[in-house]
């Protein structure tokens, strides 16, 4: 991504550009894969990390990316595409997380659906996250 659309982006997400803001984009557009909190720190040495932490969550309310939960690494943040918007999250992929590499990936090639078995339940469902556990394609084919 440029420059300028990394400014362009940032802002159809109602998020004023500023440096750290844009570095913090530009590394989640470039690697293309969820990245942790401290992978985050490293690439952007010698950033404070309560700095980005803020940055994510500012990211994460106005739909511009969401986090998972990694088992290996902690919360890990990814990009949405498009359809997420500050108003909610509407991506609905699957988590996959390798056992050897530990990477873990958004995936479109699974899907899951979350239904109620118990019409009486009194639990309000807001969301639901799904971590697939098995190899990556790399790793798969090593
Ligand atoms: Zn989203
Ligand atoms: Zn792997
Ligand atoms: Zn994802």
């Amino acid at each position: 991504m440029m420059n300028a659309e990394i400014i362009k982006t940032l802002e159809d997400c109602g998020i004023k550009p500023t440096p750290m803001r844009m570095l913090v984009l530009e590394q989640l557009s470039v690697l293309q894969r969820p990245l942790s909190l401290a992978e985050l720190e490293s690439l952007l040495h010698p950033a404070d990390r309560v700095t980005i932490y803020r940055t994510l969550q500012t990211f994460a309310k106005r739909g511009l990316v969401h986090s998972a939960e990694s088992s290996a690494n902690g919360a890990v943040y990814a990009l949405c595409a498009d359809g997420c918007r500050a108003d909610g999250h509407r991506h609905d992929h699957p988590h996959f997380e390798c056992e050897v590499c530990k990477q873990i990936t958004c995936t479109d090639d699974f899907a899951y659906t979350v239904s109620r078995k118990n019409e009486a339940s009194q639990y309000r469902l807001v969301s639901a996250e799904v971590l697939l556990k098995g190899l990556c394609p790399q790793c798969n084919t090593r």
